[in-house]
């Protein structure tokens, strides 16, 4: 059975998607904690942080660099990573946080 995020890289599942490339997708969170709340995916489907190889992690780095980019909040986000601890979906994913920049968030889909 595949994750809930895998069915929605898959489409079976709808998101609001805010970035996309052949390894990650960036969506909204369905339940957002902020203004911006995205929640940055690798298409591999890799349980937690802790497993998962620096190759990926080092792609969810640059990803977060881009959409802090592509935002204007180079200096005004939070990222949060659940490792089992507080981990709802056990599918790696980066919690990309603020309060700033909503006015930018433009979805790809819509
Ligand atoms: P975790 O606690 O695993 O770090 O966070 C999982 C996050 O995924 C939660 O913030 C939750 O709101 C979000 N989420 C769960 N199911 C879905 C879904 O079907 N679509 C979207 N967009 N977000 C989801």
């Amino acid at each position: 059975m595949s994750s809930i995020f895998t069915q929605i890289i898959k489409r079976k599942l709808p998101s609001k998607i805010f970035y996309e490339t052949d390894e990650i997708i960036v969506i909204e969170d369905k339940n957002p904690k902020a203004k911006i709340h995205l929640l940055i995916i690798p298409k591999i489907e890799t349980k937690n942080f802790y497993v998962t190889p620096l190759k990926t992690l080092n792609l969810l780095n640059e990803t977060v660099k881009v959409i802090a980019g592509l935002l204007n909040l180079e200096n005004r986000f939070k990222i949060l990573i659940n490792n089992g601890f507080g981990q709802e979906v056990d599918h790696l994913h980066y919690h990309f946080l603020s309060d700033y920049g909503a006015d930018k968030l433009k979805f790809i889909n819509e």
